[in-house]
């Protein structure tokens, strides 16, 4: 499963690491797990993506190598390398500003992702694995393959991305294989404590302020079946929140017994609103999403809609309640 792409690392000396909009811990722990591999090989590495690094991944970058395009870095430093590295992501759109750049560089490039719905021709050479729990946990595979040592740092790395996207070993994706890496990775000094506190535990107090409003939002329908809840602009600046401080906050509704489907709104500068969807198993909510022109995984994910905020309520729930697992009840 390896092989092309150890060939591709073999063939080039010069790379450019990049992942979705908005990362996550699955997102950055893949790509620096990804990066210091390469660098342990001689290689040259950048990392860019589109958006900063939320404040609780920092410790994943210490000495901050991460640039942000356009911000940081201009489209020259994506002319200059030899080949892309594109993780965590599987189409264009959701790549955010390196999507037009990437779109008319010649480079190859590879994809190491594990969501649904991978566009047609995204890259040269993909792995894109379904069943894995996280990305990360490809990158650690690969990285084993090719005879590499699991570093401290790339132990860490790897463990972030895992226990981001398993939600610490809760979701649905949480498999033998999830805990057997884990294991492992523990045994190349990961300590479970401290990572739970970096990724989990280390809110800001804009966060705190934000959750009760937030919550406070909460609508429902289909006898609680579908529940929504949106934070607006105005919301997170009189909270002195940031839009990564509502991370968390769909998990906790989701958790109300009978909830199938949650819808988080979100507004975000551009005008638009973003949407995060979680099940709790019955809905599909990647087929939600792709209906949105959006993806992720059956459990969760997410989509940008137009906005104002009421408008892109109404037409998201509107589709939602049509659903007959929000319909009838469970086993009807
Ligand atoms: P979140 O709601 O946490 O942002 O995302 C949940 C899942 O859906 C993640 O796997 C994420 O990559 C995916 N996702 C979120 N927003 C979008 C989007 O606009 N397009 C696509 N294709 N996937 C998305
Ligand atoms: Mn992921």
């Amino acid at each position: 499963m390896w092989d092309k792409i150890a060939k591709f690392i073999n063939d080039y000396d010069s790379f450019l690491i990049t992942t979705h909009v908005n990362p996550d811990g699955d997102a950055i722990g893949s790509e620096m797990a990804l990066k210091s591999f390469l660098e342990d090989l001689d290689k040259d590495v950048v990392v860019v993506n589109s958006n900063p690094t939320p404040h609780n991944l920092t410790f994943l970058d210490p000495e901050g190598e991460i640039k942000v395009f356009p911000y940081d870095v201009k489209k020259e430093v994506l002319e200059d390398v030899d080949a892309f590295f594109i993780v965590d992501v599987n189409n264009s759109e959701h790549l955010g500003n390196l999507a037009r750049p990437l779109e008319n560089s010649t480079q190859p490039r590879v994809c190491i992702d594990h969501h649904q719905g991978a566009e047609e021709n995204f890259a040269d050479v993909s792995v894109n694995d379904t069943s894995a729990a996280a990305t990360g946990l490809l990158i650690y595979d690969l990285i084993r393959a090719m005879g590499g040592d699991i570093t401290r740092a790339i132990a860490d790395a790897v463990y972030a991305a895992l226990i981001t996207d398993t939600g610490t070993f809760r979701f649905s994706n949480t498999d033998v294989r999830a805990f057997r890496t884990a294991a492992e990775l523990c045994e190349h000094g990961v300590k479970p404590y401290d990572m739970h506190r970096l990724v989990f535990a280390s809110k800001s107090w804009g966060a705190g302020r934000l959750l009760g409003p937030v919550l406070g939002t909460v609508e429902t329908t289909g006898e609680g079946r579908l529940a929504w809840i949106h934070v607006t602009q105005k919301m997170m600046k009189d909270a002195g929140a940031v839009y990564d401080d509502t991370d968390g906050f769909v998990d906790l509704v989701r958790a109300i017994r009978n909830v199938e489907l949650v819808l988080f709104f979100k507004e975000v500068p551009d005008g638009k609103v973003k949407v995060s969807l979680r099940s709790n198993g019955r809905v599909n909510a990647f087929a939600v999403a792709e209906g949105f022109g959006g993806g992720g995984h059956k459990m969760a994910s997410g989509m940008k809609v137009e906005g104002p905020m009421d408008s892109a309520m109404k037409k998201v729930v509107a589709v939602c309640e049509q659903l007959d697992e929000i319909k009838n009840p469970p086993g009807q």
